[in-house]
């Protein structure tokens, strides 16, 4: 067996921890999907990852506070306020602390995502993460995953509780969306000046993106300097306009991770890399986290996704058990054994 020169030596470098450039990262994602060279590359991403993480993963939660039709008008989510169904709807405080407490009852939560529409109420959401801190171990973190901010809006969520912000430049922002790239990014900024933990995503990917196109988006993560990169991608829904483009395979999903964990060797403040939707693809080509949904989600028809897409605390528990991860990290920086008794199977 010999592989490529080109790709034994960018695979060869990201053993020694040496990045691949964006012209190597947007040749990896163009080989062919299920070839033996882009199995090398998953392969080889997959160790480096276990080796920089501990082969330790971390299991995050996301509840989905509202609905509304949104002003984001993404054409990749059923919210778009151009095409959705949704009319507004909110969970009430009680039932978000219940959720809450749920997703952390096993004492293994990393953090919690509190997700809005792009249009959010501030004082509201102070309100819910005062509400759910009150639930919550001091070991599980909160992160935020809404609209655009400024600064004094940042230090106001942090000063409240808030550990980090979900907050990405997706691909085609501003053709696909109505939103400004430059307003995206100028949040990305915020959240690092305020402190907050960075968390990104290569998203969402179809089968009709570049590789010059995912590499330009999922690099902005790395300049950034992400404490969460990602890679997910977009979901056929019924109804969605760009549903009409198709969907990529998890295995595809799987080799974006891989580009993603190896072009991250570069960010040093990266410390784990996740896959949406959670899949085994993913979790053995360098990623290393997976998220539980409840409420609202832009890849389902279901008000509540936990009654369809979303997968709960113990089926991403079981996941990332199957992965072969060991232990869960915290977000106190301690950990907790992944073995069959946490799975509540011996
Ligand atoms: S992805 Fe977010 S910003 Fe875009 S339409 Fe959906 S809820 Fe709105």
């Amino acid at each position: 067996m010999k592989l490529p020169a080109r790709l034994d030596q960018v695979l060869r470098d990201a053993v020694e921890n040496k990045a691949p450039s964006r012209e190597d990262c947007a040749y990896l994602l163009d080989l062919p999907e299920c070839s033996m060279e882009a199995a090398a590359l998953t392969g080889v991403a997959d160790f480096v990852s276990r080796r920089r993480f501990g082969n330790q993963a971390m299991l995050l939660g996301q509840i989905g506070i509202d609905t509304a039709p949104c002003p984001g008008n993404c054409r990749f989510c059923v919210f778009g306020q151009d095409h959705t169904t949704f009319q507004s709807a909110r969970l009430g405080l009680d039932e978000i602390r219940r959720r809450a407490r749920a997703f952390a009852d096993k004492g293994d939560l990393y953090a919690l995502f509190l997700m809005t529409m792009h249009e959010f109420d501030l004082d509201r959401l102070l309100e819910t993460v005062s509400a759910v801190r009150g639930e919550l171990p001091s070991h599980t973190q909160i992160v935020v995953n809404v609209g655009d901010f400024d600064l004094s809006q940042a230090l106001e969520m942090r000063a409240c509780g808030v550990n980090g912000a979900y907050h990405v430049c997706r691909l085609r922002e501003g053709l696909d969306t109505a939103l400004d790239p430059d307003r995206r990014k100028k949040t990305f900024r915020v959240i690092k000046d305020a402190g907050l933990d960075f968390y990104y995503c290569c998203e969402p990917v179809g089968p009709e993106h570049s590789s010059g196109e995912l590499v330009e988006q999922m690099f902005l993560g790395v300049e950034y300097g992400c404490f969460q990169h990602a890679a997910m991608r977009r979901v056929a829904v019924s109804g969605v306009p760009l549903t009409r483009n198709g969907q990529i395979t998890e295995r595809r999903l799987a080799q974006v991770v891989a580009v993603v964990a190896l072009a991250t060797l570069a960010c040093p403040e990266t410390r784990n890399i996740a896959v949406h939707e959670p899949n085994l693809l993913g979790l053995a080509a360098g990623a290393n986290v997976v998220y539980a949904e409840s409420g609202a989600n832009p890849r389902d028809t279901q008000a509540d996704t936990s009654l369809n897409r979303g997968l709960d605390m113990a089926a991403c528990r079981k996941m990332l058990y199957e992965a072969g991860f060991t232990a869960l990290q915290r977000g106190d920086a301690s950990t907790i054994a992944l073995d069959l008794a946490s799975l509540g199977t011996v």
